[in-house]
């Protein structure tokens, strides 16, 4: 067995950093930006690229509207508004999730109440029925690492008991759940295209079918020319068309420009990404140490934005973290426990019932410290980059060839 680097070994990943950079940055690029920069630097409707771009997307997911924002919190923050909740009432959502797939709804005074996850992190019906309370009005699920969650339950439970479905597709946009697109099951979907699978540098996506939504969706952040030109004028809130509900949160057109020209290589993205994910659940299949957190493919498709790992702790004779630290001396320096994605439940934002309410310390009890599912989640989760452009393989054969290395070195 070969020596670890961490023992005086040569490091298995001999590629200078960084080791991700997405998107990838290519003449075509560039020349979609400079096209754009000539064409216009601010679009007050969906005349030019920022219709471009959203008719490209809703076709991309299988949405009938796609109305973009600034970033994906713009985007659920306009969400929580159109599907009409207000101070006092409720919403459940993940425990386990990034920050912003919950943070809108508490700027809004909205309680949210957190659920459990399963073996891959997500929210299920039982773990979101266990926190049903008669102020709830609506369920938001994170596909989270782009493992769908199951949504035939997750629906069926909100069609019984009357609740709105949201969902936060940041993570998924390549993913599905029993051949249908992750959002189609919901009301409304939001992708963020940060630096996600599908990239505007900066910017958000909201989805729905229903055309009542996808006006109120641009009230809440298109206001004036494009409201006035675009919404029903015979629909009761027309008259707000001129001042929106007075926020602006529209994206640059320079960001449809690239999240256009992303999406119209798309299916290149795809298949290069689901090529590594292959690979990586192949070679590392039957590992005692670490394995990919993939869902089967008989129910779901991953939605591609990065590779989770599990790693086994009953099988290791170090912890998850050193583990890592062996990874990381190899030169595998994108192998990482996720910092910003975590149980959110504890925030003290989420202790707040009055949105204007001064800023104090608060001492912060979560309303639910009991989450078996977020603990074992979290402490066994690692994760590495998906990759998918031109040069990747030495990382990929490189990541591959740590973790087999790594998990020979300490296993039990
Ligand atoms: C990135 C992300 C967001 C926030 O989107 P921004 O575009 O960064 O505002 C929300 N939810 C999840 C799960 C994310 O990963």
């Amino acid at each position: 067995m070969s020596i670890l680097a961490a023992h005086g070994g040569p490091p298995t990943v001999d590629v200078p950093g960084p080791h991700y950079q997405w998107p990838t940055v290519d003449a075509d690029l560039e020349r979609a930006v400079i096209d754009q920069t000539r064409r216009s630097l601010s679009d007050r409707d969906a005349s030019g690229v920022i219709g471009e771009f959203e008719q490209a997307f809703a076709a991309f997911v299988g949405a009938t509207y796609a109305v973009s924002f600034a970033t994906g919190t713009a985007a659920i923050h306009a969400m929580s508004r159109v599907a009409g909740l207000r101070p006092g009432d409720a919403v459940i959502a993940p425990a386990y999730t990034f920050l912003a797939t919950a943070t809108p709804f508490a700027f809004e005074g909205i309680q949210v109440c957190f659920a459990d996850a399963d073996e891959y992190g997500n929210v299920t019906a039982d773990t979101l029925a266990a926190q049903l309370h008669p102020n709830v009005r609506a369920v938001i699920v994170t596909h989270i690492w782009g493992n769908p969650c199951n949504m035939t339950s997750i629906a069926a439970f909100c069609r019984e008991h009357d609740l709105l479905l949201l969902e936060d597709c940041s993570h998924a946009h390549f993913a599905a759940w029993d051949r249908q697109h992750v959002g189609s099951l919901a009301d409304m979907a939001v992708y963020s295209t940060n630096q996600k699978a599908i990239t505007t540098g900066e910017g958000g996506v909201l989805t729905m079918n229903d055309h009542r939504y996808r006006d109120l969706a641009l009230l809440f952040g298109h206001y004036n020319k494009r409201c006035q030109t675009e919404i029903d004028p015979d629909a009761d809130y027309y008259p707000f068309a001129y001042t929106g509900m007075g926020l602006k949160h529209r994206m640059h057109p320079l960001a449809a420009a690239i999240g256009l020209h992303q999406l119209q290589r798309a299916g290149q993205i795809e298949q290069r990404r689901r090529q590594i994910l292959d690979r990586l659940t192949t070679g590392l299949a039957g590992n005692p140490v670490i394995t990919t957190a993939v869902v089967p493919t008989d129910r779901g498709r991953h939605g591609l934005y990065v590779i989770g790992l599990q790693f086994n702790a009953a099988n290791a004779t170090v912890a998850r973290n050193e583990f890592v630290k062996l990874c990381l001396a190899e030169g595998a320096i994108e192998v990482d426990v996720p910092g910003s994605t975590h149980d959110i439940s504890a925030e003290p934002l989420f202790a707040r019932t009055d949105p204007h309410a001064p800023y104090r310390r608060v001492t912060t009890t979560p309303a639910n410290p009991d989450l078996p599912g977020v603990r074992r989640f979290q402490d066994s989760f690692i994760k590495i980059p998906i990759w998918g452009y031109p040069g990747d393989d030495p990382l990929v054969d490189g990541y591959l060839a740590t973790l087999i290395k790594v998990s020979a070195a300490v296993a039990a």
